[in-house]
């Protein structure tokens, strides 16, 4: 089964309306699919619709944003959601209210240092989406050549660090495990190496991420090296999670693995559609 089961369209982050990500999904050769957008359900059917008229099974999903302790952030996404759930659009709902006030305090503090307009530039490549994120200001920034790419804005401009990066509280651990899990769905932790966490505190998150109804962990991740899938189905194993397959397709050009362009996932782990198909 040729899967890949986490990546955004235009209602989030990513460049293309979900149904041209559900065509490139089946002209890819992806055999079962969800559309995983922040904090936002909003292309799901449309995406639905299109995947099952190409014959691809489908998986309703959502990439969630979450805090946990001082200043760590991770992602769980949930598969096998009802996306008209309440307690999960409302939940996702507050994320994106509190997703503006970030994006202008973004936009403030990079005019601090001589970038001018970037919330409205930002919000001008948001256009489609309910929500502005880092990756909308990364465009504005290429845009207006003040850097090349947009990974290179993050690591300059939006990190830790950085002169446009601002804290942000997202939901806790706790009510992001409750939305998926009153919503029908499986919470998976995306890209588990691609925090700025370091790898004991990694574990210490994964117990309590286990211990609070956490099922999967991703795996095969298209942005992993193939040290780092080892070290991901190591930590599936330790901590008894299912494995998930994950491109994390924004866009063509953008991102580190095109739709479906994941590594292998080791035979022994068990997969996490097993239990949602
Ligand atoms: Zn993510
Ligand atoms: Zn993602």
């Amino acid at each position: 089964m040729k899967a890949d089961l986490h990546c955004h369209s235009n209602v989030s982050d990513g460049l293309l309306p979900p149904a041209e990500v559900a065509h490139r999904a089946a002209d890819r050769g992806v055999e079962l699919w969800s559309l995983t957008d922040h904090d936002e359900v909003a292309g799901l059917a449309e995406a639905r619709a299109v995947a099952e008229a190409r014959g691809v099974r489908f998986l309703d999903g959502a990439e969630i944003s979450i805090s946990w302790r001082e200043d760590a952030s991770f992602h769980v996404v949930g598969l096998g959601i009802a996306p008209g759930h309440p307690a999960l659009v409302a939940g996702l709902r507050a994320i994106r209210d509190g997703r503006d006030d970030r994006a202008r305090r973004i936009g403030a503090e990079l005019e601090k240092v001589g970038i001018h307009g970037a919330y409205a530039g930002a919000a001008r490549y948001a256009e489609k989406s309910s929500l502005i994120s880092r990756a909308h200001f990364a465009r504005f920034l290429v845009e207006k050549k003040i850097s090349t790419d947009v990974k290179s804005v993050f690591d300059h401009y939006l990190a830790k660090g950085k002169p446009g990066y601002v804290p942000h509280e997202w939901a806790a651990l706790e009510d992001a495990l409750r939305w998926i899990s009153d919503a029908g769905g499986l919470a998976v932790l995306a890209h588990p190496l691609r925090y700025r966490v370091g790898r004991d505190a990694l574990r210490v998150f994964l117990g309590e991420f286990k211990d609070r109804g956490g099922q999967g962990i991703e795996v095969a991740c298209g942005a992993h090296t193939p040290e780092e899938v080892h070290e991901c189905a190591r930590l599936a194993r330790h901590f008894g999670l299912k494995a998930s397959v994950a491109s994390d397709f924004h866009g063509p050009g953008e991102s580190y693995a095109d739709l479906g362009m994941t590594p292998p996932l080791p035979d022994d782990l068990a997969p996490v559609w097993h239990d949602l198909i």
